[in-house]
């Protein structure tokens, strides 16, 4: 319990300056309610944008609601998913929704996912191998499809897929998971590719490496998590690749520690 409530606490906490570096953006983050994606979310708002906060759990939605009304930031929009059993009707009610909401739509951020069973191939079950690429890979893709019509009039929309270590690098037991990752890396190199003469949305992938979340605990428990790198310590970057000046990065697979790196002032 302590230190599931000290990792919320450092989610939380503001770890940069305040800024208006995202004022009239809106900015959508799936998985909006826990780990990296709460404290983007959060790190978003702070910067100025509308986040619209996509997940599963209601509940946890609504705290990150109730944490951006409370700082007075730009009013936050609910929007709750399960990308596991979410249909093409859905994703284009919202990608409706969002047109109909907002002016354009200029950021988005593919940050849900699950784990998943780790094992041999040789035993992984069939319907959580189909569950795993349903949520980490065809979800970002309806959504993807979905809401291009809502960004394409930002005049510099951005759009930023999440990987993993193992989705740009094979590991043994792995599975789905890693399988995902590497079939999103293929799709934000197919997406940036169409989109580089067509458009002003600038399409990456990022690995945000061991970060302590939830997902860190599952895959490694017997870990200690106050060793590793919070949420929050990541937003820097997380930042930096929703806004306008970060047009020269397109179609690139960002590794977060050399984009950290370079982001310190001198
Ligand atoms: P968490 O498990 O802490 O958070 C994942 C988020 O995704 C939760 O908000 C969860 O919602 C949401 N989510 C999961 N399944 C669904 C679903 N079916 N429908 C809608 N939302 C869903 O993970 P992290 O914050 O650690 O991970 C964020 C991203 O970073 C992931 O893409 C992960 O693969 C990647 N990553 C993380 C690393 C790490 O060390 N933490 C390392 C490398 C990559 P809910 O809480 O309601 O279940």
């Amino acid at each position: 319990m302590k230190i599931e409530a000290a990792r919320t606490a450092e989610t939380d906490e503001l770890s940069i300056p305040v800024n208006d570096t995202l004022q009239d953006r809106t900015i959508l983050v799936t998985g909006a309610g826990d780990g990296i994606g709460k404290a983007a979310a959060l790190t978003y708002a702070r910067s100025g944008a509308t986040v619209i906060l996509l997940g599963r759990t209601q509940q946890k939605l609504e705290a990150v609601y109730d944490v951006i009304a409370r700082e007075n930031l730009p009013e936050a929009v609910i929007h709750p998913l399960d990308l596991a059993i979410a249909g093409t009707d859905d994703y284009d009610l919202l990608g409706r929704s969002v047109q109909e909401q907002f002016p354009a739509l200029d950021g988005l951020l593919h940050n849900a996912s699950e784990l998943g069973a780790l094992g041999p191939i040789q035993y992984y079950a069939p319907e959580a191998w189909m569950k795993i690429m349903q949520i980490n890979v065809n979800a970002a893709f309806l959504l993807t499809r979905a809401l291009l019509p809502a960004m394409l009039p930002s005049p510099d929309a951005r759009i930023l897929f999440t990987s993993s270590s193992v989705g740009r690098k094979g590991r043994a037991y792995w599975g789905a998971y890693a399988v995902s990752k590497f079939a999103t890396e293929g799709l934000m190199q197919v997406l940036a590719d169409e989109l580089t003469e067509t458009s002003n949305i600038r399409v990456n992938s990022i690995n945000p490496g061991a970060t302590r979340t939830e997902m860190r605990r599952a895959a490694y428990p017997a870990e200690n998590p106050l060793t590793l790198p919070t949420a929050a310590s990541l937003m820097p970057a997380y930042l930096h690749l929703m806004q306008p000046d970060s047009q020269l990065l397109h179609g690139q697979a960002i590794d977060i520690r050399s984009l950290l790196t370079e982001l310190q002032p001198e």
